[in-house]
């Protein structure tokens, strides 16, 4: 009896190390540095890649700074004094970093870009993110066939939106989309009443919903009294959702006058639950477990002293280098995929949404 109890506590140790293996290595702490919780993606992020370290062995500090930037600088040199290994760091704004990424270098600590880059410092050892450029096509593309261009409808007008100008991604995500709508705008087939064109007008602070609402408010009232708006560039879903309540304000959205085409990004619920209700066009989603565990594998190999696996070396320069990057696939989403790309995908459960 005695031995028999001895080697079910024997086996039932070996099923909890096997369950476990990393946790009990302890291979030290990632500092995980996320701008803000308004956005769910970046609470997603953050969930997914504390569960792929831990399943790794690593301790991880997980901080969000609630968009302000001294206070993630604050949380990173808080990270950096208590002996983080590596910091994995999605910033606010991508140029004021360099100073506590001195220090963190200084102490030999590695840092990664995550989804966003850090500019202006040669501190930065890897970027993982998503294909930006292609974000845009992808938003374009949306507001281009929905719109009917290629079979040569038009003229329509739009409204252009961008992201923040303090995140390297929102001119990539301009620039892609532009590649794709400039062609229609010189030929007249897309119109942009307001002129408003280039990221040093259309770009949204923060990425903030409340602002996107009341620049489209001012566009509405400067531009379109009898005219109507067709289409609106937006470059993520909580300014998509900002520009359609105000378009709602105005008595869009309804029996008498749709919604325009608007795009997005993220896959956000509130989105989603919008696109079926046939009001947001389309958003583009960036499965942020891969992005987890693309990142998670790249610190896990440098820090076993191994080469990380990167697909991009030219992209992404940040002033000082061309950071070493690994660019993930965007995926378009609207009324026809949703289902096959959110739901089967094990992404979102199908009552999150409807
Ligand atoms: C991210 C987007 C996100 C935006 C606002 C960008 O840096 O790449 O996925 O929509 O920030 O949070």
């Amino acid at each position: 009896m005695k031995q028999w109890i001895t080697r079910l506590a024997a086996v039932a140790a070996c099923t909890a190390a096997f369950m476990q293996p990393a946790a009990a290595q302890d291979k030290g702490t990632i500092g995980i540095a996320m701008p803000t919780k308004s956005s769910s993606r970046w609470i997603a992020d953050g969930q997914n890649m504390v569960k792929e370290f831990q399943a790794k062995g690593y301790k991880a500090d997980l901080q969000y700074a609630e968009d302000d930037i001294p206070n993630q600088l604050a949380q990173i040199e808080n990270m950096i004094t208590k002996g983080v290994k590596v910091l994995v760091v999605a910033s606010i704004d991508g140029t004021t970093l360099s100073g506590a990424l001195q220090k963190a270098a200084d102490k030999g600590i590695k840092v990664i870009a995550y989804d966003r880059l850090i500019k202006g410092t040669k501190n930065v050892d890897y970027y993982t993110t998503f294909d930006n450029f292609q974000v845009g096509v992808l938003q374009a593309n949306s507001i281009v066939d929905k719109l009917g261009l290629k079979t040569g409808k038009g003229p329509f007008n739009i409204e252009l939106f961008g992201g923040s100008p303090d995140d390297n991604n929102a001119f990539f995500f301009y620039d892609g989309a532009m590649s794709v709508l400039k062609p229609y705008i010189d030929s007249g087939k897309l119109v942009v009443r307001s002129k408003q064109m280039g990221m040093d007008k259309v770009g949204t602070l923060r990425w903030d919903g409340a602002t996107a609402q009341a620049r489209m408010d001012n566009l509405l009232s400067a531009f379109y009294g009898k005219e109507k708006v067709h289409a609106v560039l937006s470059p993520y879903d909580g300014i998509s959702i900002g520009i359609l309540s105000s378009l709602k304000g105005v008595g869009y959205c309804s029996a008498q006058q749709p919604c325009p085409v608007v795009s997005g990004q993220d896959a956000e619920i509130p989105s989603v639950k919008s696109i079926l209700k046939g009001e947001q066009s389309s958003t583009v989603f960036k499965d942020t477990r891969e992005l987890a565990r693309v990142t998670v594998n790249l610190v896990d190999a440098m820090l076993a002293g191994k080469q990380p696996e990167v697909n991009d070396t030219k992209t992404y320069n940040n002033g000082v280098k061309v950071v070493p990057s690994y660019l993930l696939k965007p995926v378009a989403v609207d009324n026809g995929n949703w289902k096959k790309t959110l739901v089967d995908s094990g992404y979102y459960k199908e009552s999150q949404v409807r």
